[in-house]
């Protein structure tokens, strides 16, 4: 097998590349995998048939876990998507999905994998929701116990279809990026799941934490597909409901952009959430 880093090549580049030695399988992270295959169709490529993209192995953002979002990368590209969980602090290769996709499976025998509660640090029983926190097994120069990761999910020891009787952890979502708007606790990752869901729109989107009366209030920005018929006003009023029934809070303001029009697409890791608050809460 070849390998060929891409690093952070522009995509033109990365299209190239893809195009001429038609790898089978891409590593990146499933916000740039997103865009290279949006990309790709804008320059004339269909990433189905003209590329030879099989597997896609992606990290470094929550994407990979979230159903709608592996769904619309997958069949973007006609490749089956995985989830692939990695923290220098600890060990390159803490987790991945197998061909089941359901949660990531641990290395358990490099490491210790618990939850905790976010307020106290109290250990949680396997099942429960909180921080997950990592502990090195074999690391003998700089060995970490309990490291908090700031991921929210939970753990998984019920034996997987695949077999392997390894451990699995969920990710929720970032204890940075979840806010609390009327008593309910939003992930960025639900809104995604719903942007990636709805039909008519390009799966862009930004998130802007703001508030108002002294309340914490969020809203969405999305682009609509060029040839969808329907007015903003319509695709403002279905993504609000959308996002009511799976959060529980509808959004304070729905944006609708045109196609290409929201500023998220240049980074290989996209910068999708504003936070306007000027008060610091705490959770
Ligand atoms: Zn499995």
């Amino acid at each position: 097998a070849l390998c060929i880093w891409g690093g952070t090549l522009p995509s033109e580049r990365l299209l190239y590349i893809l195009k001429t030695y038609q790898p089978t399988i891409i590593w990146t992270s499933p916000s740039y995998a997103w865009q290279l295959g949006e990309k790709a169709k804008k320059a004339g490529i269909d990433p189905k048939t003209d590329l030879s993209i099989r597997k896609i192995i992606v990290a470094g953002e929550l994407g990979g876990s979230i159903p709608a979002t592996r769904k619309a990368i997958e069949d973007l590209w006609g490749a089956e998507l995985y989830d692939f969980y990695g923290l220098s602090d600890i060990f390159g290769a803490c987790a991945a999905q197998c061909e089941y996709h359901d949660g990531l499976h641990i290395t358990e025998d490099q490491i210790l994998v618990e939850t905790v509660d976010i307020h106290t640090g109290e250990v949680l029983p396997n099942g429960s929701v909180g921080e997950l926190v990592y502990t090195t097994l074999k690391k003998k120069a700089r060995p970490l116990i309990r490291f908090r990761t700031g991921d929210i999910g939970w753990i998984d020891q019920t034996p997987c279809k695949c077999g392997r009787t390894h451990g699995r952890i969920h990710i929720n979502g970032r204890k940075d990026d979840m806010f609390i708007v009327s008593a309910v606790n939003v992930f960025p990752s639900d809104i995604e799941a719903v942007v990636h869901e709805l039909d008519g729109i390009t799966g862009e989107y930004l998130i802007r934490i703001f508030e108002e009366n002294f309340t914490c209030r969020y809203a969405v920005e999305v682009e609509k597909n060029a040839d969808n018929p329907e007015t903003d006003e319509e695709v403002a009023a279905k993504l609000s409901a959308a996002l009511k029934a799976r959060i529980g809070v509808k959004p304070a303001k729905v944006k609708i952009h045109p196609d290409g029009g929201l500023d998220t697409r240049s980074e290989h890791k996209s910068k999708r959430i504003i936070d306007e608050r000027t008060l610091n809460y705490d959770i």
